[in-house]
């Protein structure tokens, strides 16, 4: 296993400042959350599901339900992707995963009582990213229509992977947003603490033909990096002003 040691020296190399995010009625913003699904989050539910307990998924998870509450308390708009494949449909290279209409790709019990919400939009989707993953056949986005439906001007974003489903969907709502295909968009905001991804050490990796070695606290920090280094805003805090 990496020592934490070394994820720190890494971390000096691409140090990740983040600020803090104060959420007032006067910006209208937006909460999606990416995936947090039973086949990603909750403990041996299918191939790409946490295998012992894991500390950063179940935060995540937990943080992901308070913003996800207080949203629906004042009745702010929700968007929910859901992965979901069809079982005939692989997605190289992960093995099979949230096929359609099992409980891997539900939401995951802290959160299944957003179904029932009048302002949340969930989204299935059979992709990485979010935003291709909104796309009707013809060529509509739900993602973009939502937005606009709802006068978003900040977008705030959760969910797992950090390095993965996340920051794809960022990215690709960044490049929209600066081709203004999201008006009123301004800010798309990243909440560290609502974001986790899974943990393949190297030496599990190295047993696991065609396995990429994916540490989990330094994959994260990557993700955060990165989606910070396109545009998005990364936060550690999320409170709600007056
Ligand atoms: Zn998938």
């Amino acid at each position: 296993m990496i020592s934490s040691d070394a994820v720190e020296l890494l971390k000096k190399e691409i140090p990740l400042e983040q600020d803090t995010l104060v959420l007032s009625n006067d910006a209208k913003t937006g909460l999606v959350l990416v995936d947090i699904v039973n086949g990603f989050c909750t403990l041996n539910s299918g191939n790409l599901a946490p295998q012992t307990p894991d500390k950063q998924i179940d935060g995540m998870v937990d943080e992901s339900v308070k913003l996800a509450k207080e949203f629906c308390k004042k009745n702010w708009p929700v968007y929910a992707l859901l992965d979901s494949h069809h079982p005939d449909i692989p997605e190289p290279p992960y093995p099979p995963h949230c096929i359609a209409g099992t409980d891997e790709s539900k939401l995951v019990p802290a959160l299944q009582w957003l179904e029932n919400e009048r302002n949340v939009t969930l989204r299935c989707k059979d992709c990485i990213d979010g935003f291709v993953g909104s796309m009707e056949k013809d060529g509509s986005n739900v993602f973009v229509n939502w937005v606009k439906a709802n006068d978003i001007k900040v977008l705030l974003v959760v969910g797992i992977c950090t390095d993965i489903c996340v920051l794809d969907f960022v990215c690709s709502v960044l490049s929209a947003r600066n081709r203004g295909f999201l008006t009123p968009l301004e800010d798309v905001v990243v909440y560290s603490n609502g974001c986790a991804t899974f943990d393949l050490p190297v030496h599990v990796a190295r047993n696991i033909k065609g396995a990429l070695a994916h540490p989990q606290e330094l994959m994260h920090h990557v993700g955060l990096y990165i989606a910070k280094s396109r545009g998005a805003k990364v936060v550690s805090q999320v409170s709600f002003g007056i």
